[in-house]
């Protein structure tokens, strides 16, 4: 297995950040550019769990965890320091880091089971409501890299505290932030096919046509009995 100093990984984490900053079609050229094969071995022993990731471990049974619910790709089990009674962990068996990493299908086939599953904890635990929260990169509160939703039971009195002291902003930020955002958001819905020789064929809008308006609907004269 691939060791890497601190150090190292500072430098491949700096590199990592500037690929994630490039649209996605150009990554993994500029990947193999940038990455070592010392870097690029890391990486894979870090995505098949090789590390000392501790969320892998309990994935393979190396390590044992309260577990709730077990499938194919997925694993739940209890947070070892909950925040309330029932809370509950529930990760990829794929070794992933954060959500943008995670595939479209484990993507879907994830929240499927999360809307299930949360309805358990909430059952199984008489709560009165339920908070998801999933954290992506250490300054977002992510202690463990290894992707994970947190399910917790809330309960009146709870006393337990999610919630943010809101800023202010000013009109202008509002619709500059906006419309970074919207821009980078712009692809998000569409469908790109490509043929057999890599070339694209198709592209549409996944974006549900509005219902139209009362007054734009044709009319139609009810007939008298
Ligand atoms: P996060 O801060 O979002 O990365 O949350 C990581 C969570 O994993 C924390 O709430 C920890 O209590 C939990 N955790 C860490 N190690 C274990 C373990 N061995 N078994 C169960 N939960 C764990
Ligand atoms: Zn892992």
């Amino acid at each position: 297995m691939v060791e890497l100093s601190e150090e190292q990984i500072k430098a491949l984490q700096a590199k990592l950040q500037q690929i994630a900053g490039l649209p996605p079609e150009e990554q993994n050229k500029k990947a193999m550019e940038m990455l070592s094969p010392e870097e690029i071995e890391f990486l894979k022993s870090q995505q098949q769990g090789g590390g000392q990731c501790i969320f892998c471990r309990i994935a393979k049974g190396e390590v044992p965890a309260k577990t709730i619910y077990e499938d194919a790709n997925f694993l739940a089990f209890l947070d070892i320091n909950p925040a309330s009674p029932g809370h509950t962990l529930f990760i990829t068996k794929e070794h992933v880091q954060i959500l943008p990493q995670l595939s479209d299908e484990l993507g879907a086939e994830a929240l499927n089971i999360i809307k299930k599953l949360a309805t358990a904890v909430f059952e199984g635990t008489n709560a009165q409501g339920i908070n998801i929260m999933q954290n992506n990169g250490s300054v977002a509160g992510q202690a463990v890299p290894h992707i994970h939703f947190h399910i917790i039971p809330r309960f009146e009195d709870d006393k337990l505290k999610l919630d943010w002291d809101p800023i202010k902003l000013s009109d202008e930020q509002f619709n500059e932030v906006q419309k970074r955002i919207s821009e980078k958001a712009k692809d998000i819905g569409k469908k790109v096919v490509y043929d057999m020789s890599g070339k694209m064929i198709e592209e549409k809008k996944t974006k549900k046509e509005e219902p139209k308006k009362p007054e734009e609907m044709p009319r139609v004269r009810r007939r008298r009995a």
